[in-house]
């Protein structure tokens, strides 16, 4: 099959964004679509929600598909954001082989797709690569405790084996990999019933449910408010061929999830009580990126403080959960 031409001076670039209807996703089809770019958006719906992409059906450089990567793809695009796959524990826990393929076959076909285009691939890879960390904060250096059999196993081998793919790939056809490993990203877009720490606690504060803290609090995240992480993708992808990473992006600001559940509740002023819930099993204890490379690389750091972040995205959901109330029943 002809591979297309090299983008032409002056000719939009045309990308290729899978999982596009989803939380980072969209934010991403937004940033490339505001800088000119034709956007292709392939998704399978499985946690990509209409909503998220509605603003952008209006303006005729985007595009969307409905595709599961899984399944090869045939199309002419200049560039590919690989961000398709289910990234909340209770999301890809619930068909775990589907999420093992959805980052293995997916990857393969995705840098089939790139190679047969000699396109730039970035992978959206995670943090979740480096496990039950024994190190901290952690380096791209550091290879990672993760148990290979457990129910976190079909993300965290899945990703890390696409990785290996996105490496192999380079190592053998020399194809032009962006690898970023992202830290616990939260902002508007995130799914009601997404089950991530940070959605969840907002969606509880303002329904004034109890607010579940698993285990006793004292586990560490630190979290990348989603306009920055975009800022950081964006950068990524533009610079310069030799940067391939793996690199982290994420904030290096740490929190307990008991001082996130307070932070919250100040925020919303809710009522909500605390109440502990099991630990989930092989739940990481600590976690927080050294962002050392991405700071000297990209000249790329996060700028928004969580407190500001939160308020952003407690303002989106108190929106949608009131557009949710005004809906009729389905
Ligand atoms: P999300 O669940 O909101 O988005 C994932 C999107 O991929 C959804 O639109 C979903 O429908 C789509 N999808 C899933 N399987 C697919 C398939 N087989 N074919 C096509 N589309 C498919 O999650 P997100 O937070 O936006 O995460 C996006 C990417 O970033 C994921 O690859 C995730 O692993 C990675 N990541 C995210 C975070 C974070 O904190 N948000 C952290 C680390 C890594
Ligand atoms: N592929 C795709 N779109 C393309 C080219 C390839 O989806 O434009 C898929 C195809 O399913 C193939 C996979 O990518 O199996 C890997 O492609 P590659 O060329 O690396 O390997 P091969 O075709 O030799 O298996
Ligand atoms: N968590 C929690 N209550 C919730 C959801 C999550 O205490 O309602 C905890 C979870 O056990 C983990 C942390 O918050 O220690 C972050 O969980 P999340 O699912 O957001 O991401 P990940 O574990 O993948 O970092």
């Amino acid at each position: 099959m002809a591979r297309i031409a090299p983008t032409l001076r002056g000719r939009r670039k045309r990308v290729l964004v899978t999982g596009g209807a989803g939380f980072l996703g969209s934010h991403l089809c937004a940033r490339l679509l505001s800088e000119g770019n034709e956007v292709l958006c392939a998704d399978n719906f499985y946690t990509g929600e209409r909503d998220n992409i509605l603003p952008l059906l209006e303006n005729p450089l985007f595009e969307v598909i409905r595709h599961d990567i899984t399944f090869p793809l045939y199309v002419e695009v200049d560039e590919i954001y690989n961000l398709a796959c289910p990234a909340s524990p209770i999301h890809y826990q619930l068909d775990p082989v589907q999420t093992t393929k959805t980052s293995v076959h997916g990857a393969i076909n995705m840098l089939g797709l790139a190679k047969r285009l000699n396109a730039r691939i970035f992978q959206a890879s995670t943090s979740e690569v480096y496990g039950d960390p024994a190190v901290h904060p952690q380096p791209e250096t550091y290879w990672g405790h993760v148990n290979p059999i457990g129910p976190r196993s079909c993300y965290d081998e899945g990703k890390r084996c696409a990785e290996t793919l996105f490496f192999d790939y380079l190592r053998q056809y020399g194809l032009p990999i962006k690898v970023a490993r992202i830290f616990n990203t939260y902002g508007p877009h995130m799914h009601v019933d997404d089950g991530r720490v940070v959605s969840n606690f907002i969606v509880q504060a303002l329904r004034g449910d109890p607010i579940t803290i698993y285990g006793d609090g004292r586990q560490t995240r630190a979290f990348c408010y989603v306009d920055d992480l975009i800022d950081g993708f964006v950068r990524f992808m533009a610079s310069d061929a030799e940067i391939t990473g793996p690199i982290n992006l994420g904030n290096p600001e740490e929190f307990t999830i008991a001082e996130l559940a307070s932070l919250v509740i100040e925020l919303t002023g809710s009522r909500s009580q605390l109440v502990n819930r099991p630990l989930p099993a092989d739940d990481p204890k600590q976690r927080c990126p050294d962002i050392s490379n991405a700071r000297a690389s990209l000249g790329w750091q996060p700028s928004t403080p969580l407190r500001e972040g939160l308020a952003r995205t407690i303002d989106y959901f108190d929106r949608k959960l009131a557009t949710l109330a005004a809906a009729p029943a389905p």
